[in-house]
């Protein structure tokens, strides 16, 4: 079962003045070699290895494919859609025979029908309970849009089991530089007053801004340094 606290929600709105943000010095040399492994749609189909994963959630939409991409330089690897909640299946990418990604389905998408929402919820929850395997969990978040109903049951679920965090405030290149610190600055804020550990960055696929912050948690999470 999911863990069932009560935090509370307070969802704070942002401008949405557009700005271009530098990109960034990076080094994401490692992540390049991903390559895709397998998609399961059931728990039977995850494959098996003692290796580390890190994993990626995000509500549909949020630009996680988008980031995938842009962490392993290749357009192609994770599906971008336009038609959001349409990938239901855990997708796993190989880094080295100890290493995988892992993309987990979108959620939070309201047009989904109930019986869909229950699958979802039960295949991430048998992925997820993999504690020897998961090294951390990317939570997507639109920087527009962050700290919805269901980004709060995720950073629940990683304090309950003692998962680290790591929260990407994405597409930030929608708001001018102030507005992405204030926003930065104010997830960060409702984190902690919430109890959460979860660390927190401003990240673009288009501008690759944040990229380098981004691959340098993931080298630490899956012991690269
Ligand atoms: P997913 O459903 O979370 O995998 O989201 P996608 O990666 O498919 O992105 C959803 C939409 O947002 C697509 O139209 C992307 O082109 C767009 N998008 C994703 N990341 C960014 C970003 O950093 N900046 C901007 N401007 N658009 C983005």
């Amino acid at each position: 079962m999911w863990p069932n606290f009560t935090l509370p929600l307070v969802i704070h709105q942002f401008d949405t003045d557009n700005a271009g943000a530098m990109a960034q010095a990076f080094n994401n040399q490692y992540f390049r070699r991903a390559s895709f492994l397998i998609s399961a749609g059931k728990p039977n189909q995850f494959p098996q290895s003692d290796g580390a994963e890190v994993a990626f959630a995000g509500r549909s939409n949020a630009g996680k494919s988008s980031a995938i991409n842009t962490l392993c330089g290749n357009k192609g690897l994770a599906k971008t859609s336009k038609t959001p909640g349409r990938t239901r299946l855990i997708n796993f990418f190989t880094l080295d025979e100890q290493r995988r990604l892992v993309d987990l389905p979108g959620y939070g998408y309201a047009k989904v029908p109930e019986k869909m929402k229950q699958e979802w919820e039960q295949l991430m929850e048998a992925y997820l309970q993999q504690q020897h395997k998961l090294h951390g969990l990317v939570i997507i978040m639109d920087i527009r849009h962050p700290l919805k109903a269901f980004d709060w049951q995720m950073l629940e679920w990683c304090q309950y089991y003692g998962l680290p965090a790591h929260v990407l405030l994405t597409k930030a290149d929608k708001l001018k530089r102030g507005a992405q610190q204030s926003s930065l600055l104010a997830v960060r804020k409702m984190l902690k007053e919430n109890g959460s550990n979860a660390t927190v960055q401003v990240f673009s696929a288009l501008k690759q801004t944040g990229l380098e912050e981004l691959v340098s948690k993931l080298n630490a999470w899956l012991e690269l340094d």
